[in-house]
């Protein structure tokens, strides 16, 4: 008979797996009197995991590991804590866990590595302590715990709207390859938000364009043609990341000088994703950018990718 086998299949531990996200579209309003900028946005969850496996504890604990671990906080301010105490208060239980997160999303890299974190403790927390909520009630939960976090728990490609939350599943077709240009610093949301707010308008006239995604955007994701894909990326966010960190500029001028289809900052950045025509154009191009240096790694992604979900326990092969 064959036995469980790995840390996953330890008596009472439950893994979850789930996604960094990339912006394909970020448009951005002007902050509202909440201080919040109103979004219109197309996320797409892409291959690049964050590992969260949940063990009984006295208290909420977390342990970090990966990539940038050691810029992440183990304390009450890391999302998967908040996430492990939010639903602890929200179904009236009193139970620890210990949270081990395994990073593999860049942090402050503009694709949702902490919101991932979030989700898959909540999924975890919800599976460990018996709680039973539906994904519904979880997606709530997640929306209290921030904007990029629903997304984490369901995947694939949405549209979002508001600060990002309000999201409405869209269509894709095939599958995307990326190469991912990564830098060992981060950039503060807030801080990019802030530059944004303080870049000088276009002119009086400057009428805004109106904040919604447009139906090429959505053609082109139902084509599965990475093409037609490449001709409606954009984030409005790029000017104000570029300006704070002059290399992200260099990453997108450099993906596509390479042969990248095109590229756009994930997100609030410094990530720079550049879409291939397929796999082994994304190797090439990922060689290339490696050659040139300009990002502290590379690597080779694709997309869409699901949601936060179990890891089932390896079982030996009998
Ligand atoms: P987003 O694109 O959602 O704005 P991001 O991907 O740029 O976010 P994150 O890696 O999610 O950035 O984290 C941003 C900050 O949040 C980090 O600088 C870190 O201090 C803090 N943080 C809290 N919890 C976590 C976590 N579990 N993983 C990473 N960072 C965390």
């Amino acid at each position: 008979m064959s036995e469980p086998v790995g840390e996953s299949a330890a008596a009472g531990a439950v893994h979850v797996r789930a996604p960094g996200k990339i912006n394909l579209v970020l448009k951005v309003g002007p902050v509202s009197e909440d201080g919040y900028h109103p979004l219109a946005t197309v996320f797409q969850a892409v291959s690049l995991y964050e590992d969260v496996i949940a063990t009984p504890a006295e208290e909420i604990e977390i342990s970090v590991t990966g990539r940038q671990a050691r810029q992440v906080p183990t304390d009450e301010s890391n999302l998967a804590h908040r996430a492990a105490a939010l639903l602890a208060e929200a179904t009236g239980i009193s139970r620890g866990v210990h949270l081990q997160i395994t990073k593999n999303v860049p942090t402050a890299g503009g694709m949702g590595g902490g919101s991932a974190d979030a989700a898959a403790a909540l999924l975890a927390c919800d599976l460990l302590w018996e709680t039973g909520l539906a994904r519904e009630e979880l997606g709530h939960l997640a929306a209290e715990l921030g904007a990029d976090v629903p997304f984490a728990l369901t995947g694939q490609t949405a549209l979002g709207r508001g600060r990002g939350d309000e999201l409405t599943p869209a269509l894709a077709r095939g599958r995307f390859h990326w190469v991912l240009a990564l830098s060992e610093e981060g950039l503060s949301t807030p801080e990019v938000f802030a530059a944004w707010d303080a870049l000088p308008a276009a002119g009086p006239e400057d009428v805004p364009a109106p904040l919604e995604v447009g139906e090429d955007v959505m053609q082109a994701l139902v084509s599965g043609d990475p093409h037609r894909l490449a001709g409606v990326l954009v984030n409005d966010l790029a000017a104000a990341a570029e300006q704070l960190r002059p290399a992200v500029g260099t990453m997108l001028a450099d993906a596509v000088d390479v042969g990248a289809l095109a590229a756009v900052v994930s997100g609030s950045g410094p990530t720079v994703a550049a879409l291939a025509p397929d796999h082994a154009a994304a190797l090439e191009i990922a060689g290339a950018l490696r050659a040139k240096q300009c990002a502290d790694e590379v690597l080779v992604v694709t997309s869409p990718a699901p949601g936060a979900r179990l890891v089932e326990p390896v079982r030996e092969s009998s």
